[in-house]
């Protein structure tokens, strides 16, 4: 302490300097500080001049002033940056506070454990206000980026489309399941087929009236006048190259067959409401020793449960086609209306659905089958016909339209 010790401490710039100073002068809070005995602070430019007071005794003014204004702009602080450039401000390495443990060396051995805990005390003071106030600000911040980016669960999603089986294929499976369930296989044939295959070995001769029923895309190919190409306008040549391919594995006793022939068929047709160039069938055949009529209708009124309910009423109306013989259409009741009438069934009480026969001699000769010894007998359907008496559409042109507000409802 300076007690009596009456000093004036200089400057080394001012140029004078007393030799019973104790100590050089000290830098604190960024200015030269000085002590005289002087009744008051003369201000010399960069320095001032603590007078009348001990010098101990002013550092500890010091560290409350350094204390209060800290704490006080700490108490404003309201987010991280701010309070990062408090820290370093406050407690860094060259803030008033560290600046004043760095003055240490200037006290006397009396003074230096007083100033020393009440700096220690301020340190840790601050540290302690610091960690209050990081928490409070991290908080804050918490607080406000939950409320600011609140998940609103009553706002409507994102609808996710689903891809699914277009409702031809979906109607040709479900007859297919069926099918199978009855004991048929599927076999796939060609959509391109010759007129040999599509026509001739179904017995359509050239120039039979009923190829008028099926006009056909003909593909222009030379050379093949008498044998042109198109695309298959029904699956009924399947027939012929399944007979075949089963014939040729044992040609003296060929396998009975049990088959539906499914795909795309072809028709050069006026685009309407009722006609396509395009359009799926499912043809059943069966072959064997000794099938009979009686066969073909046990098989097609179970069908004809199994697809529209096991009350479903079905009959058959005589009817032509070139490659089966006798030859029938198949109706089941409507139901739509349970056969009272409707507007679907145009007031008849019954929905076509299938055309049918026993196989034609000459198509099971053509296939490798000895008709004298085989019989057998075929059908024929179509899966879009199906879906439009049963949902009421009117056009078989949405079918192909790619319309997805008419293919999503199935
Ligand atoms: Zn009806």
């Amino acid at each position: 302490m300076f007690v009596g010790a009456k000093c004036i401490a200089l400057c080394d710039e001012f140029g004078w300097y007393r030799e019973n100073f104790p100590s050089r002068p000290m830098i604190v809070d960024g200015r030269f500080l000085f002590l005289d005995n002087r009744p008051q602070t003369v201000d010399h430019g960069q320095s001032s001049i603590v007078n009348g007071q001990e010098f101990g005794g002013y550092m500890l003014d010091k560290l409350n002033e350094i204390e209060k204004a800290a704490l006080e702009s700490l108490s404003a602080i309201a987010d991280q940056s701010a309070l990062d450039a408090w820290r370093v401000a406050n407690v860094g390495r060259s803030s008033p506070l560290m600046q004043v443990f760095a003055g240490f060396g200037k006290l006397s051995k009396e003074e230096r454990p007083v100033v020393g805990a009440e700096a220690n005390r301020v340190k840790a003071a601050l540290e302690s206000a610091l960690e209050e106030k990081s928490q409070a600000v991290k908080n804050a911040a918490l607080a406000k980026s939950l409320e600011e980016e609140k998940l609103d669960v009553t706002l409507p999603g994102r609808e996710v489309h689903v891809g699914r089986l277009h409702p031809s294929n979906q109607q040709l499976r479900r007859v297919l399941a069926i099918l199978a369930e009855m004991g048929f296989q599927v076999y796939t044939s060609r959509e391109v087929e010759t007129d040999e295959m599509n026509f001739q070995m179904l017995n359509f001769a050239p120039h039979h009236p009923a190829r008028e029923m099926q006009d056909s895309f003909y593909v222009e190919a030379e050379g093949r006048e008498d044998n042109p190409i198109l695309m298959r306008t029904h699956t009924s040549p399947g027939q012929i190259r399944a007979m075949r391919e089963a014939a040729a594995t044992n040609p003296q006793n060929p396998p009975p067959i049990r088959i539906a022939l499914p795909g795309m068929c072809y028709r050069y047709e006026q685009i309407t409401a009722r006609s396509e160039i395009q359009f799926n069938q499912v043809e059943g055949l069966a072959v064997g020793e000794g099938i009979t009529f009686a066969d073909l209708k046990g098989t097609l009124t179970d069908f004809a449960r199994r697809m529209f309910g096991q009350d479903a009423r079905v009959r058959f109306r005589a009817s032509y086609f070139p490659f089966t013989e006798p030859s029938a259409e198949v109706d089941v009741e409507c139901f739509v209306c349970g056969g009272k009438g409707c507007q679907v069934c145009k007031n008849s009480g019954w929905l076509e659905i299938l055309g049918c026969g026993m196989v034609h001699p000459n198509v099971l000769q053509n296939g490798g089958y000895d008709p004298k010894r085989y019989t057998g007998f075929a059908f024929g359907m179509g899966p879009e016909r199906q879906l439009m008496l049963r949902n009421k559409i009117n056009d078989i042109r949405y079918f192909w339209g790619n319309d997805v507000r008419f293919l999503e409802q199935f």
